[in-house]
């Protein structure tokens, strides 16, 4: 049976640079958030429970979903946005544990940011969290997407805090410093626990 190892870590921490890196090294990765963009689509398993939630309003003439709609209205109202949340992550756990079931690999990450925060930990073999200090990540992030730093400060305190996640973690990785020094140190990382996994 493949086992999981979790990847997580604040906001522009690095987890998806981290992630690439095992995927580098043949190891495959399942991502959360590639999965939780899917659920508004009319393939999901939770696009008619989850639409259903919004309303008639929610569908557009061809079927699909008004994202834009779904979007104001999860934003106007918090009870909505967690009965939204409350569809969308069980669909996102069943279908990491179903693409887990299906890989033939004796190893695959899963890169999940609220790893600890939605109990997806429980399926892993070992967790790794990627430390990182609060302004650079802002600083990552804003360059990246041109983010609007508010929102950006907004969304990392709706997370657990990198002591948190250094203390609930399996292994922890820092990424303050180079994009070389970084991926050396994901090497040597990905190496240990190929040792004491596989
Ligand atoms: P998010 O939480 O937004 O999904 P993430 O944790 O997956 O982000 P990445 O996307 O891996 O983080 O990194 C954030 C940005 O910072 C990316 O543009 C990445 O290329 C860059 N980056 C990552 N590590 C470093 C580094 N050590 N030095 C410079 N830039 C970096």
């Amino acid at each position: 049976m493949t086992r999981i190892i979790g990847i997580t870590g604040g906001i522009g921490s690095g987890k998806s640079t981290l992630s690439d890196r095992f995927r580098a090294h043949g190891i495959p990765v399942i991502d959360a958030d590639a999965i939780a963009r899917t659920a508004l689509t009319p393939a999901s398993d939770c696009f008619a429970d989850a639409t259903a939630l919004f309303g008639p309003d929610a569908l557009r003439p061809d079927g699909t979903a008004d994202r834009a709609y779904i979007a104001a209205q999860v934003f106007a109202d918090p009870k909505k946005r967690e009965a939204l949340n409350g569809i969308i992550h069980p669909y996102v756990l069943s279908e990491m544990l179903r693409r887990s079931k299906a890989c033939t690999e004796p190893l695959a990450v899963w890169d999940v940011p609220l790893l600890f925060e939605s109990g997806f930990d429980a399926f892993c073999a070992c967790t790794v969290a990627v430390l990182c200090k609060e302004e650079i990540r802002i600083a990552r992030v804003t360059e990246r997407d041109g983010a609007d730093e508010q929102n950006t400060r907004a969304r990392i305190k709706a997370q657990i805090t990198d002591e948190e996640r250094e203390r609930l973690a399996s292994y922890t990785i820092r990424n303050e410093g180079s994009l070389e020094a970084f991926l050396f140190e994901a090497d040597a990382l990905i190496e240990r626990i190929r040792k004491e996994l596989e």
